[in-house]
């Protein structure tokens, strides 16, 4: 089998959407990232890829309720942005952002079994807190949870695993993936300060099936170092991912656990993100897809991301 380039999906169209003046969830987060892609594409450690064609909003029902998906259907492209929550706001930019997001979403759900196909998503807004009937925390819709969604139809023996390693727990993901059909071939794993923001993920409803499914919520202390996340990284987390041997696994991969993060109050270097792509790298056979979620300063993002990518995709 030909060996496959890691590929770098570049969402353009979510430059384009604004969370609002001063937001911490900028376009210029999305453009450090962009950078890190370009740099590895003149590489040649990745290639760019583009959906087939964006996606009808629609698709998000797959996950999300149809209340809220009309909501946002009916926002043309010239739509004002409007809160939908304290700290989150949708307009139309968003929603053309959104359609770009989910043809990759689409186009991924469609990956047949075998190939090792590692994609890494490029994307605004960001999409872990996102509930079935809302949005909230920067997010609008969940693509990870749809993905998860739609591989579950498409390829209905698949053991799918999830690893959220942003600083905030993944409660929207974790929801969704609560609801779906085959639980006995699913896992989720979460590592994130707690308590915090949104205040779950304290671990009190975590399970462990016989061959390592279930929900698995890491609650971590502020200031946790390289050290400390080495250790759950190790003990905890890796093994967990042997036990269950996933067919696929996908990442809500956000950067916010980073030292100089302005909202994470977190200890991590940029190693800990090479840490977790050079394992990533290894641990499934099947294809795996990561998902940009926070990481909110501009310089920690950029070196990152490009740390993950360099540990997942090859030096
Ligand atoms: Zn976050």
């Amino acid at each position: 089998m030909a060996v496959l380039l890691p590929e770098f999906f570049p969402g353009y169209a979510g430059l384009s959407h604004e969370s609002g003046p001063g937001h911490p969830e900028s376009p210029g987060r999305l453009s450090a990232v962009l950078e890190v892609g370009e740099r590895l594409v003149s590489e040649g450690r990745t290639r760019h890829v583009h959906p087939v064609s964006e996606a009808d909003l629609s698709l998000a029902r797959t996950v999300h309720e149809r209340g809220y998906i009309d909501s946002l259907e009916e926002m043309g492209p010239g739509s004002p942005s409007r809160a939908i929550d304290g700290d989150t706001r949708v307009g139309g930019a968003t929603v053309v952002a959104l359609k770009e997001t989910l043809g990759m979403v689409r186009d991924l759900s469609e990956t047949p079994r075998g190939i090792a196909r590692r994609t890494f998503l490029a994307m605004r807004p960001p999409g872990h807190h996102a509930h079935a009937g809302r949005g909230m925390g920067f997010c609008a819709v969940n693509p990870l949870a749809i993905l998860c969604a739609l591989r579950r139809a498409s390829h209905p023996s698949e053991r799918i695993a999830v690893l959220d390693f942003d600083v905030h727990h993944g409660n929207g993901t974790e929801d969704i993936l609560r609801r779906l059909p085959g639980q006995d071939s699913l896992l989720f794993v979460s590592t994130h300060r707690f308590p915090f923001y949104p205040g779950t993920g304290s671990g009190r409803e975590n399970s462990e099936g016989a061959s390592g499914e279930g929900f698995l919520d890491i609650p971590l202390p502020a200031g946790t170092d390289d050290d400390d996340y080495e250790r759950i990284l190790e003990d905890v987390v890796f093994p967990r991912f042997e036990r269950f041997t996933p067919g696929a696994i996908f990442v809500s991969a956000g950067f916010d656990a980073h030292r100089d993060d302005p909202l994470g109050d977190m200890a991590l270097t940029e190693e800990s993100y090479r840490r977790i792509g050079t394992w990533l790298k290894g641990a499934t056979a099947g294809p795996s897809a990561a998902f940009l979620e926070g990481g909110y300063d501009l310089r920690a993002l950029r070196a990152s991301t490009l740390a993950f990518l360099s540990g997942w995709f090859g030096e």
